[in-house]
C-alpha cells in the first residue's frame, strides 16, 4: 500500500513531514510521487499565505472526487488556523495537530483501517505516545545546572519525539522549539503553533551526535523563534546559548567537518552569550540570519515586533565583533500596512548600514488570522513592487561587496546538488553564499570541496574545483 505527502511552507514543516514518513514506513507504506496512486494522501498545510491554504481546498476536492472510485483516506495536519480547521473536518477523513503525530496509528485504528504492518505494536509503542522525558539521557550527557526532573509533570507529546526519516544523507533539520509567543501582528503561527515549548536539551544533543556520527555535514537547528530557546524551561532545561555551545564542543570534539546553522532567531532574545559559542566553537557556522522586517522604529511598533533598531543594532555589533567573518541574513517586509515614504527609506538606510549578504524581501500581503488581516492594506500593489525593486537594488549594491572579495581566494563549499547550468554542480559556503563549479561528478554531491572563485554576482559565485578530497 502507498501514501502520498504534500507538504507546503517552511523548513519546519519539511522536518514534521520527516517525522511523518517516518510513521508511515512503520506501518508498511510505501511513499509515492504520484497521488494517483496512493491509498493514503495527506497534506502539511501553511496557513501563511492564502495561496497554500487555497492549494488545500483544491487538492482536497479533487481527492474527495476520487472517492467515488476507489478506497482513498485523507488527512491534513500542519499550520491550521482555527477556522479552516472546522472546515477542514468536513472535507479531510482526519485533521490533527502535528502534535498528535504521535497518535496516528491509533488514529488509523479507530477509523478503521487496516495498515500493510499491524498498528497495533505502534499504538502501545511507549516512545510514540508519551511525553518521555529523558532524565537518564541528560544525566548520562552529565549536564550541570538543572533541575532533577523526577517531580516533572508530562508535558504533552511533540512531533519531534518520533524518530524521523531523512531525506537527505548530509543535511538534517532539528527541531528544537515550536510555537510562538511573539504575536507580530503580520504573523498568524501563534495561532497555528501555539505557544512556544522547548525540547528537552539530551534529545537535541542526542539526535545531533548521531548525525555527526553518521558523518552528516550540515545541522540546522529550526524552531519559529529558535533562539527563545529555553526561556519556557528556565533551569529545567540548557539555555539556547549553552546548548549551541554543547553542540559546537561535541563536533569540535568528533574530529569531522560539519556546519550548524539555527533560523531564525529573534532579536529580542538574541544574546551576547549566543555570539560569544559561535565565535569559541569551530563547528557553529559562521552565518546569521537575522530578520529585521523593517528599519523604521514606527512601523515595528505597528508591526509588534518587540525590538527597535537600537536594539538590532546593538546586536549586530556583537555579530561584527566576534565573528569578523560571518554573512548576515535578514527579512524584510516592504509595504507593511501605514508604510510612508519615510519609514521605507528607513529601511533602505538599514539595508545599507548593516550591509546584508542576502535579505528575504517580501512584498506586504494580509494573511488570514494574523491581526492586521483586519487593517486596511493601504499602500499600493505598485507601490510595495517600486520599494520592493529598489531594496533589492540596495541589496544588491551591498552584497557584492562581500562576494567580490572572494574572487580568486579558494573557498570551501559544501556540495549540494545539480546546477541548473548544465555540466555544474553547486552548493554553498558556511556563510551560505551559493557557488557552482563546472563538473558532472555526481559523487561529490553531499562532500566538502574547495573551490577557487572565478567570477561572482551579488549573491553567488562560479569557481573552479582545485581539491575535491576534503571531506572529513
Ligand atoms: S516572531 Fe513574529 S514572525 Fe516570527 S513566528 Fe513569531 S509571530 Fe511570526
Amino acid at each position: 500500500m502507498k501514501y502520498h505527502l504534500v507538504v507546503l511552507g517552511c523548513q519546519m514543516n519539511h522536518a514534521d513531514a520527516e517525522r511523518m514518513q517516518a510513521i508511515m514506513a512503520k506501518l508498511g507504506y510505501a511513499e509515492t510521487e504520484r497521488e494517483e496512486d496512493a491509498d493514503v494522501i495527506g497534506i502539511i498545510a501553511c496557513s501563511v499565505r492564502q495561496k497554500a491554504i487555497d492549494k488545500v481546498y483544491s487538492k482536497i476536492a479533487k481527492w474527495n472526487k476520487w472517492k467515488n472510485k476507489k478506497n482513498l483516506l485523507t488527512f491534513v495536519s500542519g499550520c491550521v488556523l482555527p477556522d479552516d480547521r472546522e472546515k477542514f473536518l468536513k472535507l479531510f477523513d482526519l485533521v490533527f495537530d502535528m502534535k498528535e503525530l504521535a497518535s496516528f496509528p491509533a488514529m488509523l485504528s479507530q477509523y478503521g483501517v487496516t495498515t500493510p504492518i499491524s498498528n497495533t505494536a505502534l499504538i502501545h509503542d511507549e516512545a510514540l505516545q508519551e511525553a518521555a522525558r529523558p532524565a537518564t539521557v541528560a544525566e548520562k550527557l552529565n549536564f550541570s545546572g538543572l533541575k532533577p526532573a523526577e517531580n516533572k509533570v508530562k508535558a504533552a507529546p511533540q512531533t519531534w519525539e518520533v524518530e524521523p526519516i531523512y531525506n537527505s544523507a548530509f543535511e538534517a533539520f532539528i527541531p528544537i522549539q515550536n510555537g510562538c509567543n511573539k504575536f507580530c501582528t503580520f504573523c498568524a503561527v501563534p495561532y497555528t503553533r501555539g505557544r512556544e515549548v522547548s525540547r528537552p536539551s539530551a534529545d537535541i544533543l542526542e539526535e545531533a551526535a548521531k548525525l555527526i556520527e553518521r558523518g552528516y555535514k550540515s545541522i540546522t537547528l529550526l524552531g519559529q523563534n529558535v533562539n527563545s530557546y529555553g526561556l519556557d524551561k528556565k533551569g529545567e532545561e540548557l539555555s539556547f546559548a549553552d546548548l549551541l555551545d554543547h553542540l559546537g564542543a561535541m563536533a569540535d570534539a568528533s574530529g569531522k567537518e560539519v556546519w550548524i546553522y539555527y533560523t531564525s532567531p529573534h532579536p529580542r532574545d538574541m544574546t551576547r552569550d549566543v555570539i560569544e559559542a559561535m565565535a569559541r566553537r569551530r563547528s557553529l557556522a559562521k552565518q546569521v540570519h537575522l530578520p529585521v522586517q523593517s528599519g523604521d522604529d514606527k512601523v515595528l511598533i505597528r508591526m509588534n515586533r518587540k525590538h527597535s533598531m537600537e536594539r538590532y543594532r546593538e546586536v549586530v555589533g556583537w555579530i561584527r565583533d566576534l565573528l569578523p567573518t560571518a554573512t548576515l541574513f535578514t527579512d524584510v517586509i516592504v509595504g507593511f500596512t501605514g508604510e510612508t515614504d519615510e519609514q521605507f527609506e528607513n529601511t533602505r538606510a538599514a539595508v545599507r548600514e548593516f550591509k546584508y549578504n542576502m535579505a528575504y524581501i517580501a512584498m506586504y500581503s494580509p494573511r488570514p488570522g494574523a491581526a492586521s488581516f483586519a487593517w486596511q492594506d493601504d499602500v499600493d500593489h505598485a507601490v510595495k513592487k517600486e520599494r520592493y525593486a529598489v531594496l533589492t537594488e540596495d541589496l544588491e549594491k551591498v552584497a557584492v561587496v562581500h562576494t567580490r572579495e572572494l574572487e580568486g581566494k579558494t573557498v570551501r563549499m559544501l556540495v549540494r546538488g545539480k546546477d541548473r547550468k548544465e555540466g555544474y554542480l553547486s552548493g554553498h559556503t558556511e556563510g551560505k553564499i551559493i557557488v557552482r563549479f563546472a563538473s558532472e561528478d555526481e559523487s561529490l554531491i553531499g562532500s566538502f570541496v574547495d573551490v577557487q572563485i572565478e567570477s561572482v554576482r551579488p549573491f553567488s559565485a562560479e569557481g573552479k574545483l582545485v581539491n575535491a578530497a576534503v571531506t572529513l
